[in-house]
């Protein structure tokens, strides 16, 4: 087994982590910081502090989109049967005021519906003219508990999280046979890239819970991303704009923008404006600086949340926040997995660049690493020992017997699909 060291504590290293962890690899995560304990602060360059978040390739560039969404929805299937790891199915609606073709991921969705072929009540508002798109089964991870229990994981699997920045005077410093790059945005600082650096601007305006919102007519959990016309919403250059509801137990998510450009070595955003009206939200926390939020956001999310679920939410309490999601090289190859030699000739494999879709492709990236890494001659055969108390008697207590049947599904899942990919 190899001694492997993943660089990046967000969502794609503590995935990939546990990934080579199942298959009894030796795995440090070295990281400035760790995704799970960070959730709630604000540092717009960590990424995995933003999403919501729905399984869905969203704002991303990547080869094949229906096979990574196919394989993601396999993990979390087994996710959501595991006790509260914050997973869970929900009905969710994709809707356009303009006629819009099917994803190139349609193949892989779940009971996936286009509207016009549906009874259900869609989101709409008062002014549309027509609604076009289609509805699903998605799957929706709980950020705060599912980061939770994905480091906990990793650790009851006996891996280990180091707290370290990473320079590229330093990577020599960083044990390990083999390393995992999956540092985010910071990325090409210490692995340089070729592929141009993008970034797509989300603002986030986060309202109270009262609880999951329910379709008025059917009783199901649901969230949606609707497009307007571009008279109610548009972005720099006209095109239509879109928002969006992620109802979390904890807070509301409600999108969004997506502004594209860069961001500069001082953290500025030097990219794609926002136009039309603004608000000024607080952030949260105890300071009382303020950010401009399009105020369709509010607007269109209000109408739309009160006709589809028969309440108005409240939105006098809303705060806003906003991250950057990197998207890298997002007009050619797209998000980073391929295997390269760092300066002093140790393998490396490269996860970054998952723009606005890094939990949905977390566990089909991690796959990929341990195929590439399988390829390039690492065995991917044993399997982790589920560290926890040591019972006298010899029975395990029931979360380690949890960990022990969540690790071995998962590992199985995992080993069959690294098969089937040589087969
Ligand atoms: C507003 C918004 C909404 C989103 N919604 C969704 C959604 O609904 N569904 C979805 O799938 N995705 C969504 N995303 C995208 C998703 O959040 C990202 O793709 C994903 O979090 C990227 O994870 P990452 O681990 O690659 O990078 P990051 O989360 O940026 O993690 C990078 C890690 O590297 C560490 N690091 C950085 N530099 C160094 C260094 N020099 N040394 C050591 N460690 C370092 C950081 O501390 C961090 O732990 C959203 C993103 C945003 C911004």
């Amino acid at each position: 087994m190899a001694s492997i060291s993943v660089l990046g504590g967000g969502i794609s290293g503590v995935t990939t982590a546990v990934m080579l962890r199942l298959f009894g690899h030796r795995v440090t995560i070295y990281t400035e910081r760790r995704a799970d304990r960070a959730h709630g602060s604000h540092d717009p360059m960590t990424a995995s502090l933003y999403p919501a978040a729905s399984v869905i390739p969203h704002a991303v560039t990547v080869d094949n989109p229906a096979e990574h969404l196919a394989d993601a929805q396999a993990f979390f299937e087994i996710l959501r049967r595991a006790e509260d790891f914050g997973v869970r199915r929900q009905l969710h609606f994709e809707v356009f005021e303009a006629p819009e073709p099917d994803p190139a991921y349609a193949p892989a969705l779940i009971d996936y519906h286009r509207l016009a072929d549906s009874p259900r009540r869609p989101p709409s508002r008062r002014d549309a003219s027509t609604l076009h798109g289609w509805h699903f089964q998605v799957y929706f991870a709980e950020t705060p508990i599912y980061l939770r229990r994905l480091f906990s994981l990793f650790e009851r699997l006996g891996g280990r999280i180091v707290r370290r920045t990473v320079t590229p005077d330093a990577l020599p410093d960083i044990p390990g046979e083999i390393l995992v790059n999956a540092l985010g945005g910071a990325a090409p600082t210490v692995f340089p890239d070729e592929r141009p650096a993008s970034y797509i601007r989300g603002i986030l305006v986060l309202i109270p819970s009262t609880g999951l919102p329910r379709h008025r007519d059917t009783g199901q959990h649901l969230s949606y991303n609707y497009t307007p016309s571009n008279a109610a919403y548009a972005r720099a250059d006209g095109s239509p704009a879109g928002v969006y509801a992620y109802p979390r137990r904890d807070v509301w998510v409600l999108g969004g923008t997506k502004q594209d450009g860069q961001v500069d070595d001082d953290g500025r955003w030097r990219g794609e404006p926002l136009v039309g009206e603004t608000v000024d939200l607080p952030v949260p926390g105890p300071d009382d600086s303020r950010i401009p939020v399009p105020k369709p956001i509010l607007d269109l999310n209000r109408e739309i949340l009160a006709d589809l679920t028969g309440e108005t939410p409240e939105m006098s309490d809303a705060k806003a926040v906003f991250g950057y999601r990197y998207a890298r090289d997002p007009d050619g190859d797209g998000i980073r997995l391929g295997i390269s030699r760092s300066p002093d000739g140790r393998l490396v494999a490269h996860n970054t660049g998952h723009g606005g879709a890094g939990v949905t492709l977390s566990w089909s990236s991690a796959l990929r690493v341990a195929r590439a890494l399988q390829s390039a001659g690492v065995t991917m055969n044993g399997s982790a020992p589920v560290s926890g108390p040591a019972p006298a008697d010899g029975t395990l207590d029931a979360a380690t017997k949890a960990t022990v049947r969540l690790a071995r599904r998962l590992r199985e899942l995992a080993g069959n699909q690294i098969t089937a990919s040589r087969t």
